[in-house]
């Protein structure tokens, strides 16, 4: 059993989802105390329930105490995985990718293929929209050697939801290590404005204010395709496609907001990022530490990776990874906020005779 204080570090929803994933990929029962403690409502929200809820459903015969809205404990006795097809909805418009996350490694490596359909929130600020799971982390995690395919059914917008997608996951190859430090030449670069429910001219605005911050030409802008029914939402999204990796980075716009400050936050993102010549963005880092540190600990072979900033999110999870993985990170400063991260399998411990 391990016992985890929830409110450490960053203190919010991943250390649940983390907790939840590792317990299933390790067999380990887990134990956690002040779930979101850090919140200001703190306890298990949709979006979480649903994540426990995923995790039991998974794994039949685990045994979880604690599911319930608002608590702010939780005991998992994980059973076996077993690939296969599920179904997890979130009434609300809580993130389903953040679902996605806490059992697609669990199903992946489960010996199985599974088909996962999600409805919930799937542009959400706060959480990995579909753009970026789509075009940044799944590749990620294909080159480890856990493919899968990723489909957008009907885009849910923040605070409405009402999202779906379905996601094929394929049993995993053995998981293959590899290093990003030097994210390579820049391929191609694109940015991207959805307004569902909302006039096109939004859109478009987003666009050039951020062509206009960024230097970039018209032929690398798009408004991107949606349903009108989808809204109200609008998001705006800029990749970076580079030889190692794309990444990407979103903003939303919300009511009282102008489309102006939404370009900005876009343009300063990826400006921070760029000028640091880093491999990884923010985000990335903080959910590219699980897959990673498995892939490490399987093959007994360490990786490298460096990101454009060490967020608490990602200081809380690698935390946590290790009391569950024999594996250590070192965590070494760069220029300005970046960090070189690197992760090394950890050496058994020495048997001595009697
Ligand atoms: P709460 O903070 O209310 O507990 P939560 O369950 O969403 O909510 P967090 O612990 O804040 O939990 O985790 C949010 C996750 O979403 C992190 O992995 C973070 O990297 C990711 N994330 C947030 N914003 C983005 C973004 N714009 N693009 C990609 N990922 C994002």
């Amino acid at each position: 059993m391990i016992y985890i204080d929830a409110s450490a570090g960053e203190g919010g929803g991943q250390v649940l989802r983390s907790s939840l994933s590792l317990s299933l990929l390790t067999g380990t029962p887990i134990t956690l105390t002040g779930i979101r403690g850090r919140r200001p409502k703190p306890g298990l929200m949709r979006q979480h329930l649903t994540c426990v809820q995923a995790a039991e459903a998974i794994a039949p015969g685990s045994r979880v105490q604690g599911a319930e809205l608002g608590s702010q404990q939780l005991c998992f006795v994980p059973a076996p995985v077993q690939p296969g097809n599920y179904r997890f909805e979130i009434a609300t418009a809580g993130s389903c990718l953040l679902v996605l996350q806490t059992v697609w490694l669990p199903l992946a490596l489960g010996g199985g293929a599974s088909e996962l359909e999600l409805s919930g929130g799937t542009h959400n600020p706060m959480a990995p929209p579909f753009p970026f799971i789509e075009q940044a982390f799944a590749p990620l995690l294909a080159r480890l050697g856990a493919p899968a395919e990723l489909e957008l059914q009907r885009a849910g917008f923040y605070p409405a939801g009402g999202g779906r997608l379905r996601v094929r996951i394929q049993p995993a190859a053995p998981l293959q290590p590899f290093d990003l430090v030097d994210p390579g030449a820049l391929i191609t670069r694109r940015a991207q404005a959805v307004a569902p429910g909302l006039p096109r001219s939004i859109a478009e605005r987003k666009l050039r204010t951020l062509a206009d911050l960024l230097d970039w030409p018209i032929e690398d802008l798009e408004v991107a395709a949606c349903r009108q029914n989808e809204g109200p939402g609008n998001a705006l999204w800029a990749r970076l496609e580079h030889e190692a990796l794309t990444e990407l980075f979103c903003a939303f716009g919300e009511k009282g907001r102008t489309g102006e400050d939404v370009a900005r936050e876009v343009a300063r993102e990826v400006r921070r990022h760029q000028q640091t010549g880093a491999a990884l963005g923010p985000q990335l880092a903080d959910q590219w530490l699980l897959p990673l540190a498995l892939a490490v600990t399987q093959t007994g072979k360490g990786a490298t990776f460096t990101a454009s900033e060490w967020t608490e999110h990602a200081r809380t999870n690698a935390g946590l990874i290790e009391r569950f993985l024999p594996v250590v990170m070192h965590v070494t400063r760069e220029a300005g906020n970046a960090v070189r991260v690197e992760l090394q399998p950890q050496a058994p411990e020495p048997e001595f005779a009697p």
